[in-house]
């Protein structure tokens, strides 16, 4: 298995899993994607079912990951999904809310959020090469909250690598401040900027953009576009599937609350390699960018000024990184009509598929979708507290809203259950009139000792603090 750039780099000599592990994008601004999906038959799919989730994701990953010894692969994979780090042995188990509907819980890892999933295996994996090529890895980031949080428990205490993740100062929950200022391992650095969030995201391109800094530092990131992050996410498809399905070549139809595209396109391979999954169902808050593009073809990336902040926050988002590895599928994987759909966006704000070929293609792909507004989410979390007693977090209630819109008594429905309420409490206390229930490990969370270094919006003095706590040259 190689991969090349949605956009068409690498396509003469593509890479390794590797080789793409630490990239962010690739040369020509696109991402990196398999040069062609590997393919299950059904007869290969249900040889799967009943497997323990670490040898089902073993079977998944090492499609995609053939550059890393099996025997390797395995241990990395063992390590990473234990009960011990995701609360039960199912690692996402599936219960049924509704119905015709059912939850995967994805989000019982270290942060409460379903990117502990791919996080925690990224973790393992960037040890082991950095460890096997001699290297090491200095990560800077910029978080609102959750991205931030699931990366530094990935990371922490990993050998070779150092976190320098940025938050804008006093303006997280006191729940997502705690969780990651009362980490006290000495390769995680949080930077309190003074400013708001998109300041820490300047900062972070600021210094991305210095070559020879970045060079020079082993500077790398851990953001939404990362592969590895996608492929391990396929492998929670699978475990949805044969949670509610009995025999080959059932069908199933997926729910997910969407921000940046990562966990539904995770759907889409899952499909792509065979999975019967009938529909993705789409699910956005507000901030509606997805949903306008599958209820009309037009794809129009909005403004910061333009995207809402909302009580389900992790969906908040002006465009949709992952959105590109898809489209790459809509034309036909042709690089040059992609290249071309995101020069017209650079251009022209967006573009338009609904008179064009693409449309019929994106109509045959399953995806549908549907938004949830802030009273939505409200009018959700206490509909179904009331009937099943069941507390969900905003994000999910975004996607049980927009689900049961598409219900269908023929076919099973999963929803994607992406964040514990635990993190939410004053959305659920505006919901439920009470405060959600806290796993234990969180009970004394805000009163444990935290730390970070607060510094101004300034680029230089970022980069100073970086070179004096660095991983460097061994
Ligand atoms: C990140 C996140 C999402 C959005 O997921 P994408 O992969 O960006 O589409 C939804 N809900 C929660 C709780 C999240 O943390």
């Amino acid at each position: 298995m190689r991969y090349i750039s949605t956009r068409g780099a690498w396509r003469d000599a593509p890479l390794p899993f590797s080789a793409i592990l630490l990239e962010g994008l690739a040369p020509d601004g696109g991402l990196a994607i398999p040069e062609s999906y590997p393919r299950f038959t059904a007869g290969e799919i249900e040889a799967l079912r009943g497997l323990a989730y670490p040898r089902l994701a073993h079977a998944v990953l090492a499609r995609f990951i053939t550059d890393i010894p099996a025997a390797d692969l395995g241990a990395i994979i063992d390590r990473t999904y234990t009960a011990a780090t995701f609360g039960s042995a199912d690692i996402t188990p599936v219960t049924p809310l509704e119905p015709g509907m059912h939850l995967l819980h994805a989000s019982n890892g270290p942060t409460l959020a379903f990117k502990d999933i791919a996080l925690q295996l990224l973790g393992n994996l960037f040890e082991y090469v950095l460890a096997r090529d001699g290297s090491r890895l200095n990560i800077l980031g910029a978080t609102s909250g959750d991205t931030g949080s699931s990366a530094e428990y990935a990371m922490r205490g990993k050998r070779g690598i150092r976190v320098f993740m940025l938050s804008p100062y006093g303006r997280m929950s006191p729940f997502q401040q705690a969780q990651m200022f009362s980490l006290a391992d000495d390769n995680i650095h949080n930077i309190a900027i003074e400013g708001v969030f998109d300041d820490c995201q300047d900062i972070v391109k600021a210094v991305s953009a210095d070559a020879e800094f970045k060079h020079r530092w082993h500077i790398g990131t851990v953001n939404s576009i990362n592969w590895a992050r996608i492929a391990a996410q396929v492998v929670y498809y699978f475990r949805g599937y044969f949670a509610v399905t009995g025999k080959a070549r059932d069908r199933v139809d997926f729910a997910v609350p969407s921000g940046n595209f990562g966990n539904i396109l995770a759907g889409h391979v899952a499909k792509s390699l065979g999975l019967p999954i009938r529909r993705l169902i789409l699910a956005t808050n507000e901030n509606d960018v997805l949903d306008e593009f599958f209820r009309t073809g037009r794809y129009r990336p909005r403004k910061t000024a333009e995207t809402h902040a909302t009580s389900s926050p992790s969906m908040d988002i002006s465009k949709a990184s992952n959105f590109e590895r898809y489209i790459l599928d809509i034309v036909g994987r042709d690089p040059v009509a992609v290249r071309d759909l995101w020069m017209k966006m650079e251009h022209d704000g967006g573009f338009d598929l609904a008179a064009s070929p693409y449309w019929a293609m994106v109509q045959a792909s399953g995806f549908v979708s549907g938004r949830s507004t802030h009273a939505d989410r409200i009018r959700t979390i206490r509909d179904v507290h009331g009937r099943t007693g069941v507390t969900l977090d905003p994000h999910t209630a975004d996607g049980v809203k927009v689900a049961r819109e598409f219900l269908d008594p023929e076919v099973p429905l999963v929803c994607v259950e992406t964040a514990l309420p635990a993190k939410f409490a004053a959305t659920i206390r505006e919901a439920l009139g009470h405060d959600p229930e806290r796993p234990a490990v969180y009970a004394d969370l805000e009163s444990r000792p935290q730390r970070s270094t607060v510094l101004p919006p300034d680029v230089a003095r970022v980069k100073d603090y970086i070179v004096a706590h660095a991983e460097s040259a061994s």
